[in-house]
C-alpha cells in the first residue's frame, strides 16, 4: 500500500492570521479575557487548543462579559453584527481573513452601484452570512447550478455574481455557464480564494493516482468537502476524516491512499493520521505529489 501527501495542504493565510490574531491575545492577560464570536476556523483541534489557554467562544457578542477582547472569526460578520459589538464595552479585533473582507467589500460596492447581487455558496454558511450582511441592496444566493437553473432575472436589471471563497470551482463554473445564457448585464467576479483553487487541483491530481483521497477535517469546514468533492469528481473515493477519527476498516484492501487537508486542519493532525496509515499491513510511504 503506497501513501501520498498533498504537497499543498493545510493551514491556508487566512487562517494562520486568525490562529495568531487569538493567541496573541492570549498571551497578554491583562488586556483582559478572550472571546471569539463563533469557531476561528472549522477545526475542532484549533478550536479545543485555543479553550485550554482560556479562550471562550461565544454565539452573540452581548455573551462576551464587559472589558473582555472579542475576536472576529476568519469567515468575518455582518455590518449589523460589526456594528453591535463596536457599540458594546469590549476591544474588538477583526480577524476575518483579508480575501473575505474583499468579497465582503466588493459586494457591497457593487450593490451601492445598483446591481443585484448573486452569491454562490453555502446556505447558513458563517461567510455567506457575513458576505450577505454586507449588501444593502437586492441579492440572492445560488447554492447550486441547480438554483442558477430555477432563477428568474428580472429583465433591464445588472447583475453582479460573486462566490463565497471556499466555493467548489466545477459547481462556479456551471453556474457562470447557465447564467450567461439567461441574463445579458452580468459582471461575473470569481471570487474563490487562490489557495481553495491550489487545493482542489493538487487533489484532482492525486485523485488520478490514488484509489482514495482522504481529507483531515471537520463536516463544517466548507473548504475540506470541497476538497472530497474534487476528489471524488476526478475518480476517486474520498473519505473526510477528523483528527480524533477511527480509521475505517475499508482502507484495509486499497493500494494507494492520498492524504490532503483543509485549510484549517493542522499540519499536527495530518502527521497523526499518517503515523496511523503507516501501521496498516504493507503500507509505505511514498512521498509528496504537486
Ligand atoms: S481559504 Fe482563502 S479565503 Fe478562506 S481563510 Fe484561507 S486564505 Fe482566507
Amino acid at each position: 500500500m503506497k501513501i501520498y501527501l498533498a504537497a499543498k495542504r493545510g493551514f491556508c493565510a487566512g487562517v494562520n492570521r486568525a490562529v495568531e490574531t487569538a493567541l496573541e491575545q492570549l498571551h497578554r492577560p491583562e488586556n483582559g479575557p478572550v472571546r471569539i464570536l463563533h469557531e476561528l476556523v472549522h477545526n475542532k483541534t484549533v478550536v479545543e487548543s485555543l479553550k485550554k489557554h482560556g479562550c471562550e467562544i461565544v454565539e452573540n457578542a452581548d455573551d462576551a462579559p464587559a472589558g473582555s477582547i472579542l475576536i472576529f472569526s476568519a469567515h468575518g460578520v455582518s455590518e449589523d453584527v460589526e456594528t453591535h459589538a463596536k457599540s458594546l464595552p469590549l476591544t474588538v479585533f477583526d480577524a476575518t481573513c483579508p480575501l473575505v473582507k474583499q468579497v465582503q467589500n466588493l459586494a457591497a460596492q457593487r450593490s451601492a452601484a445598483g446591481d443585484v447581487i448573486l452569491l454562490a455558496g453555502k446556505k447558513n454558511h458563517r461567510e455567506v452570512e457575513g458576505i450577505l450582511g454586507r449588501i444593502p441592496g437586492e441579492k440572492y444566493l445560488l447554492t447550486s447550478p441547480a438554483d442558477a437553473e430555477n432563477f428568474s432575472p428580472a429583465s433591464g436589471k445588472a447583475y453582479t455574481l460573486l462566490s463565497q471563497t471556499t466555493f467548489f470551482e466545477e459547481d462556479f463554473e456551471k453556474i457562470v455557464q447557465i447564467l450567461q445564457e439567461k441574463i445579458s448585464l452580468l459582471q461575473i467576479k470569481n471570487t474563490i480564494c487562490p489557495s481553495t483553487s491550489a487545493r482542489q487541483d493538487a487533489v484532482r491530481r492525486m485523485a488520478a493516482v490514488c484509489d482514495i483521497v482522504i481529507v483531515v477535517g471537520t463536516p463544517n469546514s466548507s473548504n475540506s468537502k470541497r476538497l472530497c468533492e474534487a476528489a471524488i469528481s476526478a475518480g476517486a473515493k474520498s473519505l473526510l476524516l477528523s483528527g480524533t477519527s477511527d480509521l475505517p476498516e475499508s482502507l484495509w484492501n486499497v493500494r494507494t491512499i492520498g492524504v490532503t487537508s483543509g485549510a484549517s486542519a493542522s499540519e499536527e493532525e495530518v502527521q497523526q493520521l499518517l503515523q496511523r496509515l503507516l501501521t496498516l499491513p504493507g503500507a509505505e510511504f511514498a512521498g509528496e505529489l504537486k
